[in-house]
């Protein structure tokens, strides 16, 4: 087998047979009828007994699955046992002619359009039947259903890359590490790794054609997989599942470096679910909360009470903790109807985030009341900050409006090159700071964070990126007339909240660049303050200036790498 070079994206080293993805179900041809004289009864009849096969494998998966993943294989199998489908796929080989795959197709498509019609909860069941009806084809032609191959053996999953919908049903139990050939940092697949401490490796052209069942070494802090490995790979890889056995766990209360120096480590959450995961996980506050999250799937603006209600939702899990609020970040990969236009030709740079408000200002004046109001009905304490700040007269603008609200901290992100070089006078305005790390990278290296092809741009190890943190801090030391402040009690607060933070490598080099919190996926907090106690402030601005001064981000990042050996010792 070849070896394969990818992006690193999640951290951890295994050994296990690989499973592939299968590809999407192609849909048979529109003329796919049955040769003349076919018995069309006994075509009808592959139909009932393909249902009841694909029932009876998605309720064997749920059986051992958990958790969303079980709920999703159970509404699914309970869609394959109702006869509205197959009764109309039978109707059509009989009266039609059709093959039993062309009329599992149609038949598809008419139940969709039925449950479409009807709204509500019936209109979400149409994901399930389009899979339900994916999977029958699949079983008709003798293929690999779709979707996560089911095993109860564990094993490394790979795929072109993963959509949303497939990681549902994702037991990272069982999946033991993801390579994908598609996909960057910011992918899907990525986040999703992360998310749940899964090693990843994505942007690996081809890992698709690896032959199923061959055991693979796949290294997810270094890119790689291969199938050529000895005792030492395999001496890591036990290491890594000791460590999944027995999971480094945070505490709270700051990851304390050697010197005592304490650093606020937070989350980053979407929502109420997310809160109460991230407050388990012993986060100290929440530094992101992604209030587009709550809204994503809406046409209308969401009213000033249901916002309140979600907002408090959230703050509810944190009395008496800092949460970062963030006013909605609306367009490029995010768009809302209600904000954005869906016809920019650029929207990466377009009229996004913040900027919806120069026009529609109603949206996030309501949305400031909203988050008022929640504050009022729960005792955590809220931070506000607007995203995609790039001048001056953003700021004034953004904070006047804040405090107009009744909104006590009022803040920006610094996701714009811009907004980093002046942060001496956008600090002068605004409470605090928080890093967007993911568009201040993308924004930088001018490339775009979704496309896998452009994946090594998109590298907050980037020195130039690192150099924009440095200049940020810097800036709001300058404006809080204390340049030599840190900690949270710095008067104008730093944060890095993009994904960055969240990497126990680049988290070192943040701090000592003068950052004072660090909000990530709460999976990355126990390894992130381990990695932070071994060193001490001053080891911190060494290693920070060693990689702002590299003249690449891989030689930053191995130079950085190198000087922490508590990295190698756990296979981060
Ligand atoms: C970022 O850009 O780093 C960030 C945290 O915001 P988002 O990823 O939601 O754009
Ligand atoms: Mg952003």
């Amino acid at each position: 087998m070849t070896d394969y070079k990818g992006v690193a994206v999640s951290p951890g080293r295994v050994i296990d047979p690989v499973k592939v993805m299968a590809p999407p179900v192609a849909e048979p041809p529109l003329n796919d009828s049955l040769p003349e004289g076919e018995p069309r009864e006994t075509e009808a009849a592959r139909i009932a007994e393909s249902a009841a096969a694909v029932k009876a494998d998605l309720e064997k998966r749920a059986e051992a699955a958990h958790g969303d993943g079980k709920a999703v294989l159970e509404a699914t199998a309970q869609m394959a046992a109702d006869p509205t489908l197959t009764t109309s796929a039978e109707q059509l080989v009989r009266t039609a002619g059709m093959s039993a795959e062309r009329a599992v197709w149609e038949a598809g498509d008419q139940v969709a359009t039925m449950l479409e019609g009807l709204g509500g909860y019936m209109a979400e069941r149409v994901a399930d039947v389009k899979d339900v009806r994916a999977r029958i084809v699949a079983h008709l032609r003798g293929e690999q259903a779709p979707g996560i191959p089911f095993s109860t053996e564990r094993f490394v999953l790979a795929a072109i890359d993963l959509a949303p919908a497939d990681t549902a049903t994702l037991d990272p139990t069982i999946v033991s590490a993801l390579i994908t050939s598609d996909g960057g940092p910011q992918s899907h697949t990525a986040i999703l790794a992360r998310q749940l401490g899964i090693p990843a490796v994505v942007a690996a052209k081809g890992v698709e054609s690896i032959e199923p069942g061959t055991v693979v070494y796949v290294d997810g802090a270094a890119g790689t997989v291969t199938s050529e490995f000895g005792d030492r790979e395999r001496e890591l890889s036990a290491t890594w599942y000791e460590l999944v056995k027995n999971p480094l766990t945070y505490s709270g209360g700051g990851a304390e470096l050697s010197d005592g120096t304490r650093v606020p480590l937070l989350a980053n959450v979407g929502g109420e679910k997310d809160a109460a995961l991230a407050a388990e996980a012993n986060a100290d506050g929440v530094g992101l909360f992604r209030t587009e999250f709550c809204f994503l799937d809406r046409d209308e603006e969401p009213s000033i009470e249901e916002q309140a209600a979600a907002y408090a939702g959230v703050l509810r899990h944190f009395p008496g903790r800092k949460v970062v609020i963030r006013t909605l970040d609306a367009g490029a990969d995010k768009p809302l109807p209600f904000l954005t236009d869906a016809d920019e030709p650029n929207p990466a740079l377009g009229v996004r985030a913040y900027r919806t408000s120069w026009e529609k200002r109603s949206v996030l004046e309501n949305q400031l009341k909203a988050i008022a109001k929640a504050s009022h009905e729960t005792s955590a304490e809220p931070w506000v900050m607007a995203p995609m700040i790039s001048t001056l007269e953003d700021t004034e603008d953004f904070v006047s409006m804040a405090r107009s609200a009744g909104v006590e901290r009022a803040g920006i992100m610094v996701e714009t090159p811009s907004a980093a070089l002046t942060s001496d006078h956008l600090m002068g305005v605004a409470d605090f700071a928080s890093i967007g790390t993911n568009d201040l990278t993308q924004y930088t290296m001018a490339a775009d964070r979704m496309l896998g092809s452009l994946a090594q741009l998109n590298d907050p190890w980037q020195p130039a990126v690192l150099a924009l943190v440095g200049a940020t801090a810097t800036g709001a030391r300058v404006a809080g007339g204390d340049p030599e402040a840190f900690g949270d009690g710095a008067n104008k607060p730093v944060g890095v909240c993009g994904e960055a933070a969240g990497d126990p490598a680049l988290a070192v080099v943040l701090v000592g660049l003068g950052v004072n919190s660090l909000s990530m996926t709460p999976r990355s907090l126990p390894a992130v303050a381990k990695v932070l106690s071994t060193v001490s402030l001053a080891d911190a601005r060494e290693l920070a200036r060693l990689a702002v001064c590299a003249p690449t981000a891989a030689e930053g990042k191995r130079t950085v790498r190198a000087k922490l050996p508590i990295i190698e010792e756990l296979g981060l």
